[in-house]
């Protein structure tokens, strides 16, 4: 990592118990040991399986029906201390939060083959404006510093307001985004990587990946801080 001259004025401290922070960040060794990681889980959909469950395997929809993106990589569980950080992050502009968790994520994707761009999920405009800034752009800002991908906010839009998700049914959910984003290819990607906070179904990522197929992207891959349990 380059060396921030920041740091002699503003030493990294643990963003959850205050402690000096380790390796440049901002969180102490032990905070990080104790993320809840996700040990076991689906190898196209990062859904958590049951511990133990062999690595490769496919939970049941995925097997079933092979989905748009090629993979979801969330290293994360939405539990205590990350959702926090995210919450931090989304709902109260703290960028330091969103700002360690995009550090940590890059450490989990630098052996990974890289995609030539990375586009956050898109807000639409009036939530753009109602909350001030997309938190999926700042992490995907850091991770393109971070890995040296470019990324762009511009080139995946949202064109239609669309409702809340969460107390939609499966089939709802589906209609309810169908054809509420555009892409453009101006560049002829071919490896795209989306950049989201949380997957929770993934029904976003699965309109999202058929959006950039049809502008001719051949592998989409998300890209998540964290991965709640429960499936499209
Ligand atoms: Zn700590
Ligand atoms: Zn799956």
């Amino acid at each position: 990592m380059v060396y921030n001259w920041q740091h002699l004025f503003f030493p990294p401290r643990c963003l959850i118990c205050g402690q000096a922070g380790e390796d440049e960040l901002d969180i102490c060794g032990n905070c990080r040991a104790g993320l809840p990681r996700i040990r076991s889980s689906c190898h196209c959909c990062a859904l958590p399986l049951p511990p133990g469950s062999p690595s490769g395997i496919l939970c049941g929809t995925c097997a079933s029906k092979p989905p748009a993106f090629s993979h979801i990589l969330a290293p994360w569980l939405y539990e205590a201390p990350v959702d926090d950080l995210i919450q931090q992050l989304k709902f109260q502009q703290k960028l330091p939060a969103g700002r360690l968790l995009a550090q940590l994520l890059a450490g989990e994707l630098r052996q990974r083959e890289a995609p030539s761009l990375l586009v956050p999920v898109p807000l639409y405009n009036t939530q753009l404006k109602k909350r001030g800034f997309n938190h999926s752009s700042e992490i995907a800002r850091v991770l393109s510093r971070e890995l040296s991908i470019p990324w762009s906010p511009w080139l995946l839009h949202k064109v239609r307001e669309t409702r809340p998700q969460h107390n939609l049914g499966k089939r709802e959910r589906k209609q309810n985004l169908r054809r509420c984003f555009s892409f453009d290819n101006k560049d002829n990607h071919r490896h795209v990587a989306v950049v989201d906070d949380v997957v929770t179904t993934t029904t976003t990522a699965a309109e999202v990946a058929k959006t950039l197929q049809r502008a001719g992207v051949e592998k989409v891959e998300v890209w998540a801080l964290a991965r709640t349990p429960m499936n499209r």
